[in-house]
């Protein structure tokens, strides 16, 4: 529907006059990694954007929205009250080192704070996530199509390489075996036997010191597994080990979740009770959208994908036409 609203508001010229009129409300935005997706031997699709571009986003944000930290706005949801300002909190998600290197000093730059999703086994252990696992093996091997079993057809090497690892990684996902099997298979296939450069991630000095400069720590689950796939003990692992772990390697209160994936396939009832009885109090998912108080679910929080190469008119119409919950 919104897609509808934006494709006739643009037509008739009304971008401006919704941006103009969006509701107060949470609008936040989700980031993952920061800098040139070239330089990387693993997933180019997981960039946001360059440095340059977060510097740009954030000084746009800050001009039209109040940015907030998860604990005001903890603050805000307890109250159980309509607000009329526009909030926005600023995510990112997976712990990737770049957020350290690249992100931080922007976002001291502009003195404002963001939330960290951290996917705990990915921290400090040298342990690269199925998705680079992937791309670094469709870029070193440049196979001409890939087919695995359960697949209903092969995903074809047609276009350019950034689209190929895309769809791979979309049919991986879609697909009801194991991503870890998955892999396993693509390994076999292309006779791959080396092992795998070193993963690109934080470690716990990393975080440690993002909370030092006044950022935040979420959980994003222990190993980045869909969760509507696990059974009820690796749930609730997934659930609870990340949130002792962030506990006690960084001594504060783990109170946030985002979902790994995060559309609507990904969590549902039992992963949402799963999360109130590990003492989660809110959890975003990968959905744009604008997020009206007071809320539905603070276990439903709706975030705007920030996607390379996005420009400032782009933003307007991206948060001026979107749903709002
Ligand atoms: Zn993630």
């Amino acid at each position: 529907m919104s897609r509808i609203k934006r494709k006739i508001g643009s037509w008739l010229g009304l971008d401006h006059y919704f941006w103009n009129n969006r509701p107060a409300g949470l609008y936040s935005v989700n980031f993952h990694r920061i800098g040139n997706s070239d330089d990387t031997s693993f997933d180019p699709c997981v960039f946001s954007c360059t440095t340059k571009e977060l510097d740009e986003h954030i000084t746009f944000f800050k001009n039209n929205f109040r940015i907030i930290s998860i604990a005001e706005l903890n603050n805000l949801l307890s109250l159980n009250q309509p607000i009329e300002e526009r909030l926005m909190c600023v995510t990112f998600d997976d712990g990737y080192i770049d957020n350290f290197t690249n992100a931080l000093p922007v976002l001291k730059k502009h003195k404002i704070s963001a939330s960290f999703f951290i996917a705990t086994a990915l921290i400090g252990s040298n342990t690269v996530p199925w998705w680079d696992k992937v791309a670094y093996l469709l870029k070193t091997y440049r196979p001409a199509h890939v087919k695995l079993s359960n697949w209903k057809k092969p995903v074809l090497n047609t276009y350019n390489e950034k689209i190929f690892i895309r769809d791979v990684l979309t049919q991986i996902k879609c697909c009801k075996t194991s991503a870890q099997n998955q892999i396993y298979q693509l390994e076999k296939q292309l006779g791959f036997e080396h092992s795998y450069p070193e993963a690109e991630f934080m470690n716990w000095d990393h975080l440690r010191y993002l909370l030092e400069e006044g950022m935040e720590i979420g959980a994003h689950s222990h190993n980045h597994d869909i969760l509507t796939k696990l059974s009820e003990d690796e749930l609730f692992y997934e659930l609870s080990h990340s949130k002792a772990l962030l506990e006690s390697k960084l001594k504060t209160n783990i109170t946030a979740f985002s979902y790994p994936v995060g559309n609507r396939s990904t969590y549902n009832e039992k992963v949402i009770i799963g999360l109130k009885n590990n003492g989660y109090e809110l959890a975003f998912n990968f959905q744009p959208g604008i997020n009206r108080l007071p809320l539905a679910s603070p276990y439903d929080l709706h975030r705007f994908p920030i996607a390379p190469g996005i420009s400032n008119e782009d933003l307007m119409k991206l948060f001026g036409y979107a749903k709002r919950f």
